[in-house]
C-alpha cells in the first residue's frame, strides 16, 4: 500500500537534535543543522561515524568550528561534533609518545605538554580548535608546524568501522596543507606526537618570537616562556579566542601565496619574500655520461609572499568594511576577516572576494582562502 506521505521527515523531527552552525563556529555565521550528533566516547564516535557515513545523506565532521565558513542556508544532513577527550603518554626510547583524542582542545593539549616538561608543541600555543582538526591543514605558527613532531594519527574511512593508522607519508603535509584537506575524507580519531622530555624549548625559528623574548634566532628558552610569549603576541593580533571583537574570525582568512621567483621580482622592492627551496629528485646520470655542473643557486625557486602586506598595499587597511556590511577586516591584522556582530556568511564572502580582486588587480597575485567553505556553490 502506498504511503500518503514519507515517514522519514516526521521520524527525524522527533528523534534528532537540531543546532545552528553560527553557535558552533568562531566566525559565528552559518545556518541550521537538521541532524546534530555529539557522541561522547571514542567507541560511540566511531559507531556514529560508521552509521552516518554509510547512509546516502550528506555529513560533516565538526571540531571547534575555527577554520570553516558555513553558508547561511540550512545544512540538510548530519553534523557530528567531535568532543572525545583523553591524553595518554608512553615512553619510546628517548622520546615520549603523546596521544590525544580528537575532541581535546588543541591549546589544552599544548598546555599539558608544557606543564609536563615535553618539548615540541610549545610554539603552537593558543591556536583554537580541536586536536582532530589540527592535522587537516597542518596548523602552523611562529616557525613551527604540526608536521614537525607528528608521529601518526588514527583514522576511520567513510562507510567503514575499522580504525587505520596513518603516518606522515600518507598525509602529504605542506604549508597549510595535507591530504586530509584535499581529498582524503574520513574521521580523525586521535593524533600522536613524538615529543622530547625537556624543560627547554626546541630552537626558536621565528624572528618576532625571538625578539619578544630578547634572544637570538635558534636559541632555546624555558617551555613556559615560549608559551607565555606566543600567547601575548597572538593576543596583540586578535589571534586567540577571547572577548576581543577582533577574535570573532577564522584566524587568517588567506594563505600566504607561493609564487614563481620571477613574479615575486616584479613586486615593489620592499615586499616581504621568503624563498622556498623546492625539493629536488636525486640526480641520476646514465653510465658513461659526464655529469655537468649544476648550480643550484641559479635554479628558479618558489617564493612565499606576505598576504597581509599585499592586502595593505592594495589599499585595504585594518578595520576596512564594505558599506552596509557587518563583516570587516580586523582592526589588528589585515589577514583576518571578522564578524562585527550580525554579519552573514554572504557578507563575509563578499568582503573576501573584494580583497582578492583588489590584490589581483594591484599585483597580479591570486589570494587563496585558508578556511574550508561549506554549503556554497
Ligand atoms: C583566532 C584564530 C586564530 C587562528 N590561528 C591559527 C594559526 O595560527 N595557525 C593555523 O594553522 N590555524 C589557525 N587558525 C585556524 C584554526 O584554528 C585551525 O585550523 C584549527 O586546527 C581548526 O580546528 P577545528 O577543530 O576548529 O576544525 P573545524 O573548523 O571544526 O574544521 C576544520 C576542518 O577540519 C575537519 N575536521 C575537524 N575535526 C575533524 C576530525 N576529527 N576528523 C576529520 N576531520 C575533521 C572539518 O570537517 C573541516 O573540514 C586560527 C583560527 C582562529 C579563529
Amino acid at each position: 500500500m502506498a504511503r500518503p506521505f514519507s515517514v522519514k521527515p516526521r521520524f527525524r523531527l522527533f528523534l534528532t537534535n537540531t543546532a545552528e552552525f553560527r553557535d558552533l563556529t568562531t566566525l559565528r555565521v552559518g545556518g541550521s543543522i537538521s541532524d546534530f550528533r555529539e557522541p561522547k566516547t571514542r567507541a560511540e564516535l566511531i559507531e556514529t561515524f560508521h552509521e552516518v557515513s554509510s547512509a546516502r545523506e550528506p555529513w560533516f565532521l565538526l571540531g571547534g568550528g575555527s577554520n570553516i565558513v558555513v553558508s547561511d542556508e540550512p545544512f540538510d544532513g548530519t553534523v557530528i561534533r567531535v568532543v572525545t577527550q583523553g591524553i595518554d603518554r608512553h615512553t619510546d626510547g628517548d622520546r615520549v609518545l603523546v596521544t590525544a583524542q580528537a575532541g581535546e582542545s588543541w591549546d589544552a593539549l599544548v598546555e599539558w605538554t608544557v606543564d609536563n616538561g615535553l618539548a615540541g608543541l610549545e610554539a603552537l600555543s593558543g591556536i583554537p580548535g580541536t586536536v582532530g582538526g589540527a592535522p587537516i591543514q597542518n596548523i602552523g605558527a611562529y616557525g613551527a608546524e604540526l608536521a614537525d613532531p607528528f608521529e601518526s594519527l588514527q583514522f576511520v574511512p567513510p562507510g567503514r568501522g575499522d580504525v587505520v593508522t596513518l603516518r606522515p607519508d600518507a598525509l602529504n603535509f605542506g604549508y597549510r596543507h595535507s591530504s586530509l584537506k584535499h581529498g582524503l575524507d574520513g574521521l580523525v580519531v586521535s593524533v600522536t606526537f613524538a615529543l622530547t622530555p625537556s624543560e627547554t624549548s626546541t630552537p626558536i625559528k621565528f624572528e618576532q618570537l625571538a625578539n619578544a623574548l630578547g634572544v637570538p634566532l635558534g636559541a632555546t628558552v624555558a617551555l613556559a616562556d615560549i608559551r607565555r610569549a606566543v600567547l601575548e603576541l597572538r593576543a596583540s593580533k586578535g589571534m586567540v579566542i577571547s572577548d576581543d571583537p577582533d577574535s570573532v574570525s577564522v584566524g587568517s582568512f588567506f594563505t600566504n601565496p607561493v609564487v614563481a621567483d620571477e613574479l615575486s621580482r616584479q613586486l615593489p622592492a620592499d615586499a616581504p619574500r621568503f624563498p622556498l627551496r623546492a625539493e629536488r629528485s636525486p640526480l641520476v646520470f646514465p653510465l658513461g655520461v659526464e655529469p655537468e655542473f649544476v648550480d643550484f643557486d641559479t635554479e628558479p625557486t618558489e617564493v612565499k609572499l606576505s598576504a597581509a602586506w599585499l592586502i595593505e598595499r592594495a589599499g585595504i587597511g585594518k578595520g576596512f568594511s564594505l558599506a552596509g556590511s557587518d563583516a570587516a577586516v580586523s582592526t589588528k591584522h589585515t589577514l583576518a576577516i571578522i564578524n562585527r556582530g550580525n554579519a552573514t556568511a554572504d557578507q563575509v564572502l563578499e568582503l573576501a572576494r573584494y580583497v582578492t580582486i583588489r590584490v589581483h588587480d594591484t599585483f597580479g597575485v591570486m589570494l587563496e582562502p585558508e578556511p574550508t567553505m561549506i554549503g556554497f556553490d
